[in-house]
C-alpha cells in the first residue's frame, strides 16, 4: 500500500528526500517529476524504485526519457490526470506531516513530565546530577520545538501546494470566459453518472446566428453575448450540469427527470432567453434578439456519450433547419 509504505519513511524526511532526488537527477520540480520521486521514495522495493536503482548503478543521473521509459507519471497529454493524482499524494503527505506533529508534541510531554518526575522521587541525587538532566531534557525540548516549527512550516507549504493544485485541477475543467465548467467536466461527469441517479438526458444548446452578432458588433461583445447566455442557462438549470462544450455551444446533463420534463424546460429556458433585451453597454443600443435551438435526448442505459451526444446533436440540426429558436427532443 502506498500510504503504508510512504509512513514508513516519515513526512518531513520523505518531503526533503523528494528535493534531494529532484536535485540529484537535475529534475524541476514540477508536478510530474515530484510525482515521480514520491513513487521512487515511498516504495523504495517497488518496481520504479528498482528500476531507478538499476538505472543509476555507479551516480548516474535519470534522464527524462529514463523516466518516460519506466512508465513514471510524466503525462503532458492528461494533466489532469497527473494533477488529481498529486493532489491526493498531497493530500496524504498534509496528514502524515500532522500526526507527525500529534507525535512529536506528545513526546515533548511525555519527556517534560518524565524530567518532572525525576526532580520528585530522586530528591537525593546530586545537584550536579540533577542540573545535568534538566540540561539534557531541556535542550531535547528546545530541538523538539524547532523540530515542530519546521514541520509546521513544512505542513503550512504542503496545504499551500495542495491548494494551487486543486486551483489548477479545477481551472482545467472551467471554461475562463463564461465561468461554466468544460467538456472535459462534462465528459467526466456523464463517464462518472450511477444508472442508478437516472435518468438522465443530455441537451446541447447552441446560439442562433451568434456570426452575425461578432461581424456587427465586434468579438469583445460576441463574447459578453455568450457569457449572458451561459449565466442564463446556469442559472435557470441550477440543479443540473451546465458547460460551455465549445464556441457558441453548451451542453447540459440532466438528472433525474424525463424527457418530456427537460425538454419542456429547456423550452421555459430558450423562451426566456429570447424575451431578454440585450443591449450594449456603452450605448445602450439593443443588440436586437438572441436565440438558441436545443436538441436534446434521454441517455439509454449504458451508452457512450458519443451515441448520446451524437443524437442530441442531430436533433439541434433539426432545430435549426426547422426555422431555429426551438426545442427538439426524442
Ligand atoms: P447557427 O445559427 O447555424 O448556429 O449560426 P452561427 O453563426 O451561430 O454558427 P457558426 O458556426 O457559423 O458561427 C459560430 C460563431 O461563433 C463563429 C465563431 O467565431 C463564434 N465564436 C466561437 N467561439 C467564440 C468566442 O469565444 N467568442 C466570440 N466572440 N465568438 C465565438
Ligand atoms: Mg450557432
Ligand atoms: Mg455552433
Amino acid at each position: 500500500m502506498r500510504g503504508n509504505a510512504a509512513r514508513k519513511t516519515g513526512g518531513a524526511d520523505l518531503y526533503t528526500r523528494i528535493g534531494h532526488f529532484l536535485a540529484d537527477h537535475g529534475l524541476s520540480p514540477e508536478p510530474s517529476h515530484y510525482s515521480f520521486a514520491y513513487d521512487v521514495i515511498a516504495d523504495p522495493q517497488g518496481a520504479i524504485a528498482q528500476a531507478v536503482r538499476r538505472l543509476t548503478d555507479g551516480g548516474i543521473r535519470l534522464s527524462r526519457s529514463d523516466i518516460e521509459a519506466l512508465g513514471g507519471t510524466v503525462q503532458d497529454d492528461d494533466a489532469a490526470i497527473l494533477v488529481a493524482k498529486t493532489q491526493a499524494q498531497v493530500d496524504g503527505f498534509a496528514t502524515m506531516m500532522r500526526e507527525m506533529q500529534d507525535e512529536t508534541r506528545g513526546f515533548g510531554r511525555d519527556l517534560a513530565q518524565s524530567a518532572a518526575a525525576i526532580r520528585h522521587t530522586a530528591p537525593t541525587l546530586p545537584a550536579a546530577g540533577l542540573d545535568e538532566i534538566a540540561r539534557i531534557t531541556g535542550a531535547m525540548l528546545t530541538r523538539i520545538r524547532e523540530a515542530e516549527v519546521r514541520l509546521a512550516k513544512a505542513t503550512d507549504e504542503a496545504e499551500a501546494l495542495r491548494m494551487k493544485l486543486a486551483e489548477a485541477n479545477d481551472s482545467a475543467r472551467r471554461d475562463p470566459l463564461t465561468g461554466l465548467r468544460n467538456r472535459r467536466a462534462f465528459d467526466e461527469a456523464f463517464a462518472n453518472r450511477r444508472e442508478s441517479d437516472g435518468p438522465f438526458c443530455l441537451a446541447v444548446c447552441d446560439i442562433d446566428r451568434f456570426k452575425r452578432i461578432n461581424d456587427k458588433h465586434g468579438h469583445p461583445v460576441g463574447d459578453r453575448v455568450l457569457s449572458a447566455v451561459a449565466k442564463m442557462l446556469a442559472d435557470l438549470c441550477a440543479s443540473h450540469l451546465v458547460v460551455r462544450h465549445g464556441g457558441e455551444e453548451f451542453a447540459v446533463l440532466f438528472n433525474g427527470i424525463t424527457l418530456a420534463d427537460a425538454a419542456a424546460h429547456l423550452d421555459t429556458v430558450r423562451d426566456a432567453i429570447a424575451g431578454k433585451r440585450f443591449r450594449l453597454r456603452e450605448s445602450d443600443t439593443p443588440l436586437g434578439q438572441i436565440t438558441v435551438s436545443v436538441g436534446v435526448t434521454a441517455v439509454h442505459t449504458g451508452e457512450t456519450i458519443t451515441d448520446a451526444f451524437d443524437r442530441a446533436d442531430r436533433l439541434l440540426y433539426t432545430a435549426k433547419a426547422e426555422g431555429r429558436d426551438r426545442v427538439c427532443a426524442a
